[in-house]
């Protein structure tokens, strides 16, 4: 049994930007990750690469990104756009091409998201995280918090006086487990967020040549025949690694019986359809399933369309500064609920509130 103040569960990006706000305001902590990783839906596809399997972009007006970055010392690019955009607009036609002009502006992290994620791990000693701890049942006692998680196959126990629950909303219901504690208006609450962007797949190809951008391509291109739906360059910014990533659009629950392989043979094809034959022989491809993976996706965000959660807290504000719960991860945040920029915001706010009490 491990006690602390303060007890983190997810090392996704808001688990990970409390932890270093705790870190360095001295106070004590233990962040819980189910994962034998950290970054949560941040992901590359392989330890060596900056592909970014998860999010890509985040925007000019998010502040609060952008201000982190800066602190940790990591640079930005813009999404390269240049180009014509293509669009497939029905089986056995050849796509049609557009000029691509006046996108809207994103930003790209300099060596992918991943970055960030090694930024902040590298402000957090050892002894405070503890990696591929599932936690599998949350009860409130008197004055504390009793949490269960699975290592090695084993349970291990935490107390804590508050619990931070970076996680998305219906992932923290699951690791409630049976919990009498939580009224029906804060459990059926939960249950009603969608985990953003968690019932997609995310396709990448990484050529010798941006042989696109040579033909004026900006690699933007958007199907209606699929199995991409929606396509991007993601090469780095030199285009020293240059890449092509999609989106899937074969439903979650029609990829489970899909054979390996053939998904990743159909984006192939797609990608050499439009962009032509240099295309069918990536250097390098990765098919990342979200809707696969037990700690973002649920079995009620795979059947749902994609939308972005909206967590009314004020209705339930005195139960959760009764019980000491602090809600941080993204699908939490009031102003950019299921982005990036939203995981810093509820982070924040947590902070706040943390700090508040204990002055
Ligand atoms: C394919 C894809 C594309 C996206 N594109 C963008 C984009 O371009 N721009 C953007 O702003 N956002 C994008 N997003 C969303 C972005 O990834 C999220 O907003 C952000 O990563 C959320 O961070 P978080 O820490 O709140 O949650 P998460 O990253 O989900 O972290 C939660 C952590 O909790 C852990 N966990 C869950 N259950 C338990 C448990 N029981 N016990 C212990 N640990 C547990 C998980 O393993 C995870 O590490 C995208 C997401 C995906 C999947």
């Amino acid at each position: 049994m491990e006690t602390t103040q303060q007890l983190i569960i997810g090392g996704g990006l808001a688990g990970l930007h409390t932890a270093l706000r705790l870190e360095e305001a001295g106070k004590p902590y233990l962040l819980l990750e189910g994962r034998p990783r950290l970054g949560g839906r941040i992901a590359t596809a392989d330890a060596d690469l900056t592909l970014d399997m998860g999010p890509t972009w985040f925007w000019p007006h998010q502040q609060r990104m952008q201000a982190l970055l800066a602190e940790l010392g990591l640079s930005w690019f813009e999404q390269y756009t240049r180009g014509d955009v293509l669009y497939e607009t029905a089986p056995g036609q050849a796509p049609t091409r557009h000029p691509g002009a006046g996108q809207a502006t994103s930003f790209r992290l300099t060596g992918g998201l991943t970055s960030l994620v090694q930024a902040l791990h590298g402000g957090l000693p050892r002894k405070a995280l503890r990696l591929d701890h599932e936690v599998t049942l949350i009860e409130r006692g008197d004055d504390q918090w009793r949490v269960r998680a699975i290592h090695d196959g084993q349970d291990t126990h935490f107390t804590a006086q508050h619990l931070i629950a970076a996680l998305p909303p219906r992932q923290l219901l699951k690791a409630m487990g049976r919990a009498s504690w939580a009224s029906d208006a804060l459990r059926n609450e939960l249950a009603a967020q969608q985990t953003w962007m968690s019932a997609q797949a995310k396709f990448v190809a990484v050529y010798e040549r941006a042989f696109w951008r040579e033909a004026g391509l900006a690699g933007d291109a958007f199907s209606r025949v699929g199995p991409m739906v929606e396509i991007h360059d993601a090469s780095d910014e030199s285009a020293s690694k240059p890449a092509l990533f999609g989106f899937i659009g074969v439903p979650a629950n029609t990829r489970r019986s899909i054979k390996a392989g053939e998904l990743e043979a159909a984006c192939i094809a797609q990608l050499a359809r439009l962009f032509g034959d240099q295309a069918r022989q990536p250097q390098l491809a990765a098919l990342t399933d979200w809707a696969a993976e037990p700690l973002t996706a649920t079995s009620r965000d795979l059947e749902e369309m994609s939308a972005h959660a909206h967590f009314s807290a004020d209705p339930l504000q005195q139960e959760l500064a009764q019980l000491g719960l602090y809600l941080a991860g993204s699908e939490f945040a009031v102003g950019e609920p299921g982005y990036l920029e939203g995981a810093l915001e509820a982070s924040a706010q947590v902070l706040e509130s943390l700090f508040a009490n204990a002055a």
